[in-house]
């Protein structure tokens, strides 16, 4: 790992003018939890003179109510949300995702701002010998080689999958970030926070701009008589990431579907929010066959790689399943 002078500020404002005044994205970083911005130090994927922590900056770890739905400062751990009772009565699905997370070792250092901004877990990505798209190169290597973990729907020209387990959740609870840079605070939902490889910068996975932070998340209130849950299929037991994902939130009032938002996670290289499959639900009475057009609407534009078309009925699979369990 190369040198770098760690900067500990204890405010905001003192840690948005270090990274501000860095300049270039990747000469001073923002460090939160360390979980995964240690180890891309230690594989020389990354090497900046200087970390700014965000451990000292007071107010940024607080959760709490806000106008009926709940503020999480980016320095709230996952552990903070995955025991808090109120997340988990009313904003389930958030809850179950940071509980998917890891272990419980790993769930009491990362943070949710960190969690959200993690680099991905494509295996060409975390080899610092390969030079890759993502890190300037000619070609994506996981396209015509190892890609069993890699994105079925959105891909190209990197087919990397968002590893976050709390984005899905955020954006079927319709969540918003609010970020702060040199030039003031603004609000984004967190959908719009995420970028596709297609849409400009094949190197970045969001559309913070170089020095801006997350400095929180806002939940709106649960919408009356909706609930929400959080599926996750992982390849190892005991802790492991997302092979796919389903976050949905449901409401269900005279024996019709009221409200639907459903995201996908593991199969993208963004929180994929699947909105005609809602659409296709609203109005309908629940039930099996609604459920199965459901899980093959959602994944119709699915267009896997050489090995990981089986993502495909998995991911159907955990939609249905979510679908049963919340009517
Ligand atoms: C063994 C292992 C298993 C894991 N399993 C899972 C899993 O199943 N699901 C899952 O979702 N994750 C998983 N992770 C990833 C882990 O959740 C993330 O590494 C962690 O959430 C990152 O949070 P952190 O606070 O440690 O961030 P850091 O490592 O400190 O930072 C990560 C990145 O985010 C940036 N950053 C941090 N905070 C902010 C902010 N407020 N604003 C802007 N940028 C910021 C940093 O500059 C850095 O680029 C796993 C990690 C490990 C090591
Ligand atoms: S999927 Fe993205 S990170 Fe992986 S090899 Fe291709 S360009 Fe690189």
């Amino acid at each position: 790992m190369k040198a770098f002078d760690l900067l500990q500020p204890e405010s905001l404002a003192e840690a948005l003018e270090a990274l501000s005044e860095a300049g270039a994205r990747e000469r001073a970083v923002a460090l939160a939890g360390g979980q995964d911005l240690l180890s891309e130090l230690q594989e020389h994927l990354l090497e900046p003179q200087m970390l700014v922590s965000l451990r000292g900056v007071g107010g940024l770890d607080e959760v709490g109510a806000e106008d009926g739905g709940l503020r999480v400062g980016a320095m709230a751990t996952l552990a903070d949300l995955a025991r808090d009772e109120v997340v988990l009565n009313s904003w389930t699905a958030l809850a179950e995702a940071a509980r998917s997370v890891g272990s419980p070792q790993i769930r009491t250092q990362a943070t949710v701002g960190g969690n959200l901004c993690q680099r991905p877990r494509c295996p060409y990505f975390r080899n610092e010998h390969a030079v890759c798209l993502k890190k300037g190169g000619q070609e994506c290597f996981a396209e015509g080689g190892l890609n069993r973990g890699n994105a079925i729907l959105g891909g190209g020209p990197s087919f990397i999958v968002h590893p976050s387990d709390l984005a899905p959740a955020l954006v079927a609870l319709d969540a918003g970030v609010r970020i702060a840079g040199s030039g003031g605070e603004r609000d984004e939902v967190v959908e719009h926070l995420f970028t596709l490889p297609s849409e400009g910068d094949v190197t970045r996975e969001t559309t913070l701009a170089a020095g801006e932070l997350i400095t929180s998340v806002k939940v709106p209130a649960p919408v009356d008589g909706v609930r929400s849950t959080y599926l996750k299929f992982q390849e190892r037991a005991s802790f492991d990431f997302a092979s796919a994902s389903v976050a949905l939130a449901l409401g269900v009032t005279g024996g019709r579907i009221h409200h639907a938002r459903i995201c996908l996670g593991g199969v993208a290289p963004v929180p994929w929010r699947c909105e005609r499959t809602e659409r296709l639900l609203v109005g309908q009475v629940p039930g099996e066959a609604l459920f199965q057009r459901a899980a093959l609407d959602a994944l119709e534009e699915a267009e896997p790689l050489e090995h990981n078309a089986y993502k495909v009925p998995l991911a159907q699979g955990l939609l249905r399943k979510a679908l049963r369990s919340l009517t």
